[in-house]
């Protein structure tokens, strides 16, 4: 008997178990090498008291087998425990979330003719680190944590895909136009990056007219490689436009582990009801099989998989209005079935089609900056119903020598002094000091923060400014 892979499987929430039992019937009846370590993630488990909501067996478990194919697990919203999905990929260092997007015409509905597009999501960092907190009794904050290392990793993974796949494009998606600095290390990495790439056309669209464009004319992109947040917007349009969310699989690879799953949630309006697409499922195992070495297993499932569609094997989701909807159950049964057929009209998988590609190393060559120097703090004060003009005028007080106050701002936009047209709404507030570049000192700031505190005022946090071989890196006040 050939060796089994062991596998962690989670049923997850939601419509997870219906999925995954629909997925692992396939995967037995198609004779996939696997052998299937159960285990409990998800709401049941915080329910039950444990924060993380991961039972200790299930890291154990993953810790073990380093391959987990996971189902979809309910998030509160607005607040609650943490997502599992986030925590899942972060401890495992899952830094790389791919999603392939494709069209199945004209067997699966979709305005457009020929989409077939992958997206790597950086799958870490930016505002998915989950650091925020409530300043004042009016803000909140939320902070997009962006590292050098982890754009390199993610840019790097995204090219070494394009050249494995044959693939001829890579279009990075950013919002640098107004985040310069946390977006725009994400773009100057791309383009860094990009010219190690010759053979692949590397391309850069502010995010916004990105995602329009490939909600209007997606068979124009290839590989599109973004940051955390707009990857999983980018990812859900890509996906629905093509046929419906219930069809994508991902996987989330790190150097050591990888996870795969559907890229729709837990989807609780059809939970319980037998209707789910197990589809997007399926397709994270398929990546899974393939991942292991079992691409012969992967193929052979693939093809049923493409053929069940042809025929017309439709869950509610992708099912034409005149047509009668199969049952989660009844169209992985359609799946089984087909067990050994080709597609007719669609290209059929091969196992050969998958390329294992060159896991990426962070280079020496984006870690390039030499010098960094202090040069002033910017203090965020919590004072409700203030006057700028009288405010500013205390802060005026609390410079010291070689750190001068030099501008007040609240939500970014310049307040004091000289701005008669500012509009106060508020109880939050910047308060800017300066000195000379790399001669300021944290003693000063300590300084300077004692006499904001004599003046009875709440201060709330503070923000070294530095620059960056002479560059200031941080951004500028609005309106000076
Ligand atoms: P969702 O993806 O669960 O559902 C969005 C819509 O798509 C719903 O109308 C749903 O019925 C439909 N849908 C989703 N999957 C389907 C399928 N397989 N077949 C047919 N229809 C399907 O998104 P949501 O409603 O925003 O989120 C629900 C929960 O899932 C939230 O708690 C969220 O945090 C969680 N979530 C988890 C993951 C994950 O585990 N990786 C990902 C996204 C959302």
């Amino acid at each position: 008997m050939a060796n089994l892979v062991p596998v962690t499987v989670a049923r997850g929430d939601g419509i997870g178990p219906e999925i995954m039992d629909a997925t692992m019937r396939i995967l037995e009846a198609a004779g996939a090498r696997i052998a299937p370590e159960f285990v409990d993630i998800g709401e049941k488990v915080y329910l039950s008291g444990n924060n993380n909501g991961v039972t200790d067996a299930a890291w154990a478990s993953i810790r073990s087998t380093k391959i987990f194919l996971k189902a979809p697990i309910t998030t509160p919203q607005g607040g609650g425990y943490k997502s599992v999905n986030v925590t899942m990929r972060k401890t495992f260092g899952l830094f790389s979330n791919v999603r392939p997007v494709r069209t199945f015409k004209p067997f699966v509905h979709s305005k457009h003719d020929a989409i077939d597009m992958v997206i790597v999501r950086e799958n870490e960092e930016d505002l998915y680190a989950g650091i925020e907190y409530r300043q004042t009794r009016d803000t909140c904050h939320s902070v997009k944590f962006m590292s050098r290392t982890g754009s390199e990793m993610i840019i790097r993974y995204a090219f070494e895909y394009a050249r494995a796949n044959g693939r001829k494009k890579v279009t990075c998606l950013i919002k640098d136009n107004i985040m310069k600095i946390s977006d725009g290390l994400f773009h100057k990495v791309f383009k860094l990056i990009a010219s190690e790439y010759p053979d692949i056309q590397a391309e850069s669209l502010i995010v916004d007219i990105g995602m329009a464009r490939i909600a209007d004319t997606p068979e124009r992109f290839d590989v599109v490689v973004t940051l955390n947040l707009y990857g999983d917007i980018v990812s859900d349009i890509a996906s629905q436009i093509a046929g419906s969310v219930g069809l994508a699989g991902s996987s989330n690879i790190g150097d050591e582990y990888a996870m795969f799953e559907a890229v729709h949630g837990s989807a609780p309006d059809i939970a319980g009801k037998g209707i789910a697409n197990p589809s997007g499922l399926l397709n994270a195992a398929i990546l899974m099989l393939h991942h292991i070495g079992q691409s012969d297993v992967a193929a052979t499932i693939q093809n049923a998989w493409l053929r069940a569609l042809e025929d017309g094997h439709h869950t509610a989701d992708i099912c034409a209005p005149n047509k009668k909807a199969l049952t989660t159950a009844q169209f992985a049964d359609a799946v089984i079935a087909c067990l050994g057929k080709l597609p007719q009209a669609m290209a059929p998988a091969k196992a050969g089609d998958f390329k294992a590609m060159k896991m990426p190393k962070v280079s020496e060559t984006t870690k390039s900056v030499r010098t960094k120097r202090l040069i002033g703090v910017d203090i965020f004060l919590d004072k409700a119903g203030a006057n700028p003009n009288e405010l500013g005028a205390l802060i005026e007080k609390t410079s010291v020598p070689g750190l001068t106050f030099k501008v007040m701002s609240s939500r970014g936009v310049k307040v004091y002094p000289d701005a008669p047209n500012a509009r106060i709404v508020t109880d939050h507030w910047r308060c800017r000091f300066e000195g000379e570049e790399g001669k300021v000192t944290n003693a000063q700031i300590r300084d300077v923060l004692a006499k904001v505190e004599a003046q009875g005022l709440d201060w709330i946090e503070i923000q070294n400014l530095y620059t960056f071989d002479g560059e200031r890196c941080f951004s500028q006040v609005q309106g000076m």
